[in-house]
């Protein structure tokens, strides 16, 4: 059995992942010729403020509570331009967001939801997602957009062990 993703992990150290996403964000946006401003950098800070999917609401409360003064659409601008560059994802079945820590990858989303503790690990788009998305292909239909969520436990909470984030 292979380690549990980041996530999962109780006590890990979570100020390397932010560190890591932070780098890979400047990285990509270079590349691609975007600019992460201050404020969309503030904005992704706030989503990857913990492995645990973030709603647009809390996200601006975040960045309220950190004494930014921006209304809320400026907001969501930034995190559309996250979201389409691929820094962070919507996860569609409960409308928030969660940071991408390979933005650039090609990957469609997996993610894994632990339905206890409401952490959330994006694996990367393995073999079978190709297949899918050939299948849909070969069917006459463009798939643009192609996620898998697994929701259940992870190890910690399947283990009964604390369960807070
Ligand atoms: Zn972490
Ligand atoms: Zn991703
Ligand atoms: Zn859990």
């Amino acid at each position: 059995m292979r380690q549990a993703p980041a996530a999962f992990q109780r006590g890990h150290d979570h100020d390397q992942c932010v560190h890591d996403a932070l780098n890979a964000a400047i990285v990509h946006c270079r590349q691609e010729g975007t600019r992460l401003t201050p404020l969309r950098r503030k904005v992704l800070q706030a989503v990857w403020r913990s492995h645990v999917p973030l709603g647009a609401y809390e996200i601006c409360d975040a960045l309220v509570a950190h004494g930014e003064r921006v209304l809320p659409p400026t907001i969501y601008r930034a995190l559309e331009f996250l979201e389409n560059n691929g820094l962070v994802h919507r996860m569609a079945s409960r409308n928030a967001f969660i940071g991408c820590n390979q933005p650039g990858a090609h990957h469609h989303g997996r993610y894994l939801i632990c339905s206890a503790c409401g952490l959330v690990a994006e694996l990367p788009a393995g073999d079978n997602m190709d297949r899918f998305i050939a299948e849909a292909h070969a069917l006459n239909f463009e798939a643009r957009s192609v996620r898998v969520e697994a929701v259940g436990l992870c190890a910690a909470c399947a283990a009964g062990g604390d369960s807070g984030p």
